[in-house]
């Protein structure tokens, strides 16, 4: 009920209520004032009719006035004044009744306000109406009077008379209470059928409006989807109503697709920060942390989670930070053996306040990998440069100094000379090799190779070299050949250096023997080089394919090795797509293993 479609009813309905007894009153009062006019224009004419009768009817005494007003009475009752509902009554001068037709009039009656007018002399020119008992009964009377002048012929003298009409009102009442009846009675129709209407009427405004009290409930509830439909707008009724909800579901359309815009964009930033490769921790201006990303978990371990900015960064101190005039500081940490680079930025909540502070973590370890091996290997560049240059200018200067008229001692240093320019061009050939291979200004010229075919031409090269140490250099396995796409020549190098190496680092005697190995499953084939020399110890085993690594630098130098033949066969072997490693028991022998996608599987006997 105190919704506002009843509202509206009750309102209305009040409106017809006060329209209604506003105009009825008048009604009823307009019938009651014609009423009263019209007896008051009988009751003038009753009196014209007696008074004008009894002046004519040249009247002896006082007596003879009874007669004139028998007559006059039927008279008038033939013209058909209702006479039944008058009383008539004719007073002297003193107020002494002379003559009365039903009842008498009482002492009251005679001190009524139209008497004591007419005999003051005053005009009266309406009806007096009020109420009087009757019989026990209390009933409305409207009271007339006038005084005229009348001659009596016997003594010629002139008496003021007073004749005064009492009507009683019992008809216009009965015609008012009649008209009151129906004004009740048809306002009461008529305030049921104005309820009806508002009823109706208060549906077309109040629908629109629970509608949109149901739409708002829903987009308060988050439902945005509910909110934004659009109302069915019946043809014509484009109201201001209508046009709010219309508005009103626009608005909901509209803010449902910015939410999932926003939300889409959360998802996209929540993304970024979960992924991202760089750690982030945000702090609030006390130092807590508000959000933290798992790669800065990573870097820098969980305690991010339960310790605050001051313990983690120490000695910063994120007030120092905050009240700093930079909005930026960077600084490098070293946790647990790894290098992060911490950036530190402000952030704003709106302008001009700032709300905390936020991390970036970057891992610069491998960087400052790089660049310790980049110092590293340009440090041993020079060693092993300046290594036979200084031995080649002591001995140009032992030369000068007068060795050179020894000719066997010269010739001997000569020799050693010559070995030394030898080992610089090889190292710095291979130095060359190596850039060339980084810059990949080294292009492998492809073509579909006989492996097995280019393993036993790579014995048969060697056979002298082995042959020197007294070693046996065998090819072991079949004569099948399997094919492989590379470049030949590269390929012969990896081999080269791997033979070379087994003769180098195993003693004379000792047994060396390639092979190979077809795997059909993955596709490829592999070759093995294996000794019966040294070994090589495990912690060494991955390390030897690194530039410059050498088991014992002394031994290899005086073995004319440079340090970086496995270093490039290790890059070949990754331009070929293949894979290079080396099983080894120290003491006992090594095995170094190739391996290469293989082209076609062939099967040719040789
Ligand atoms: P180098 O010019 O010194 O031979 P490499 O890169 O060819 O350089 O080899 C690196 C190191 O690996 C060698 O110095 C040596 O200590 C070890 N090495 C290589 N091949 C063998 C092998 N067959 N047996 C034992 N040690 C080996």
């Amino acid at each position: 009920m105190g919704s506002i479609k009843w509202k509206l009813v009750f309102l209305y309905i009040l409106l017809v209520v006060f329209v209604i007894v506003v105009s009825g009153v008048y009604i009823i009062m307009s019938v009651q004032r014609n009423q009263y006019k019209e007896i008051y224009t009988e009751l003038e004419y009753t009196s014209d009719r007696i008074v004008d009768t009894l002046q004519t009817a040249s009247l002896e005494e006082e007596s003879d006035i009874q007669a004139v007003f028998a007559e006059v009475i039927s008279a008038l009752m033939l013209e058909s004044v209702n006479m039944d509902t008058k009383n008539i009554y004719l007073l002297d001068q003193n107020g002494d009744m002379v003559y009365y037709r039903d009842s008498a009039l009482t002492q009251a009656d005679l001190a009524s306000r139209t008497i004591m007018d007419a005999l003051a002399g005053k005009t009266i020119d309406e009806l007096y109406v009020h109420r009087v008992n009757e019989e026990e009964e209390s009933i409305s009377v409207g009271d007339y009077a006038r005084s005229f002048p009348l001659r009596y012929r016997s003594s010629g003298e002139s008496n003021t008379y007073i004749l005064f009409i009492r009507q009683t009102m019992a008809e216009v009442e009965r015609t008012v209470y009649n008209t009151m009846m129906i004004i009740i009675t048809a306002s009461a129709v008529a305030i049921l059928i104005a309820g009806v209407l508002a009823y109706f009427l208060a549906g077309t405004i109040s629908s629109p409006l629970r509608r949109l009290t149901h739409k708002t409930q829903e987009m308060a509830k988050g439902n945005l989807e509910a909110a934004g439909e659009e109302p069915a707008i019946p043809l014509g009724n484009n109201d201001e109503l209508m046009e709010l909800e219309s508005n009103f579901a626009y608005m909901g359309r509209e803010l449902s697709n910015m939410l999932r815009e926003v939300n889409n964009e959360k998802n996209k930033l929540s993304t970024v920060f979960s992924y991202m490769a760089d750690g982030l921790v945000v702090y609030n201006t006390e130092g807590t942390m508000v959000q933290s990303n798992p790669a800065a978990a990573k870097l820098l371990g969980d305690r991010i989670l339960y310790e605050d900015f001051n313990a983690i960064f120490a000695p910063l101190t994120i007030e120092e930070l905050l009240a700093a005039e930079e909005k930026t500081h960077t600084q490098l940490m070293q946790v647990e053996g790894a290098y992060i680079n911490a950036i530190f930025v402000e952030y704003m909540e709106e302008e001009g306040v700032i709300a905390g502070l936020i991390v970036v973590l970057q891992d610069t370890t491998e960087q400052k990998q790089m660049e310790e091996m980049q110092k590293e290997f340009v440090a041993n560049v020079s060693h092993e440069l300046r290594t036979p240059i200084t031995t080649i200018k002591s001995y140009v200067e032992t030369l000068m100094d007068g060795a050179k008229d020894e000719p066997e001692v010269e010739e001997q240093f000569l020799h050693v000379i010559n070995h030394e320019s030898d080992r610089m061009t090889y190292l710095i050939t291979e130095l060359l090799e190596l850039s060339r291979i980084d810059s990949r200004q080294v292009k492998l010229q492809l073509e579909p190779v006989d492996l097995t075919q280019l393993v036993r031409d790579s014995v048969e090269e060697h056979l002298f070299l082995a042959r020197q140490k007294e070693q046996s250099l065998t090819f072991t396995g079949s004569t099948t050949s399997y094919f492989i796409e590379a470049d030949k020549q590269r390929v012969e190098q990896v081999l080269r250096n791997l033979i070379t190496n087994a003769v180098k680092y195993s003693p004379e005697k000792a047994s060396i023997t390639l092979g190979m190995r077809p795997r059909p499953r993955t596709g490829r084939i592999e070759v093995f080089v294996r000794d019966t020399g040294m070994g090589i110890e495990k912690k060494e085993q991955e390390r030897i394919f690194e530039r410059f690594y050498r088991v014992d630098k002394a031994r290899s130098r005086s073995m004319g090795g440079t340090g970086l033949g496995l270093a490039i066969a290790r890059e070949i072997m990754d331009m070929h797509h293949g894979e290079i490693w080396v099983e080894s028991r120290y003491g006992s022998g090594s095995t170094f293993w190739l391996s290469f996608p293989l082209l076609e599987p062939k099967e040719e006997t040789v």
